[in-house]
């Protein structure tokens, strides 16, 4: 996984609302960090910002070390799956190496071994209108996989499913991180789901968004 380090970041949109205020965090290699908080406390901000979606009028942010090469490892999952409907489930897949230019025999495999590590082998020729809710959020994890990201970046990935759907990818989740030793940061609502999957909470307040409490988690629970 890739280190992320923020210092001191200040970020105020241009209508002047100011959405964060002076925030530090250091994320070692490999950490599983969820970030919690009440809504518009700057979560959201902070991700697009880590991942260069967005630019901070304010401090640093550094993804991996001076040598690495940064942004082309980093992954971002949103609450909606974003899938491209005129597409398969292999090319929704595919796309991110399509857009790099990856020739076409070695991105069809590297989607179709994405879709099995998500359990969607065998739904490649599907269209995104024929899956569940979890199916699409699965699909969307898998497209995110394909270049083998060394940071991950959810933004409440699972928010709009039905419980057991969640837990499922929770499950799954967990498993992916420890299969790749990938760095994730996870932003959600619930306590629970944080304390289940994360190494550690970060919790931010809002007014401006700043973080309140950062603390690890030991002993992640396992559920039986
Ligand atoms: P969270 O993800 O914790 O709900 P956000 O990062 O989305 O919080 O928003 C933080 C604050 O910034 C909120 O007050 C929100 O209204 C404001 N905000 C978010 N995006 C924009 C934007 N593009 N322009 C102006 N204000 C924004
Ligand atoms: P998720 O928890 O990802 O939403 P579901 O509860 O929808 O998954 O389904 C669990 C599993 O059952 C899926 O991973 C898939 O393998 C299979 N499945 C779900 N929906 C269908 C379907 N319409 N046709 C065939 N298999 C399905």
């Amino acid at each position: 996984g890739l280190p992320v380090r923020v210092a001191a970041l200040q970020h105020i949109f241009p209508n002047g609302v100011e959405a964060i205020r002076r925030v530090d965090l250091a994320i070692a290699a490999g950490e599983f960090v969820a970030i919690l908080g009440p809504s518009g406390c700057g979560k959201s901000t902070l991700l697009r910002v880590i991942a260069g979606l967005e630019r901070q009028t304010g401090g640093d942010v550094s993804v991996g070390s001076a040598d690495d090469a940064g942004r082309s490892d980093i992954a971002f999952v949103f609450q909606d799956a974003h899938l491209l409907p005129w597409r398969t489930v292999l090319a929704n897949a595919a796309l991110p190496l399509e857009l790099r230019g990856v020739p076409v025999e070695q991105r069809t495999s590297a989607a179709i071994a994405a879709l099995a590590s998500v359990g969607l082998a065998g739904f490649e020729d599907r269209y995104p209108a024929q899956l569940s809710g979890g199916m699409k959020m699965r699909v969307s994890i898998a497209r995110a996989l394909v270049t083998r990201p060394r940071l991950l970046l959810m933004d409440e990935p699972f928010a709009a499913l039905d419980e057991i759907t969640r837990q499922k990818l929770d499950d799954l989740l967990r498993k992916l991180w420890a299969d790749t030793g990938m760095t994730v940061l996870f932003v959600t609502h619930s306590t629970e789901e944080a304390t289940y999957l994360a190494s550690r909470a970060v919790v931010m307040s809002r007014r401006p968004g700043r973080i309140v409490l950062d603390h690890a988690i030991d002993l992640p629970a396992v559920r039986s």
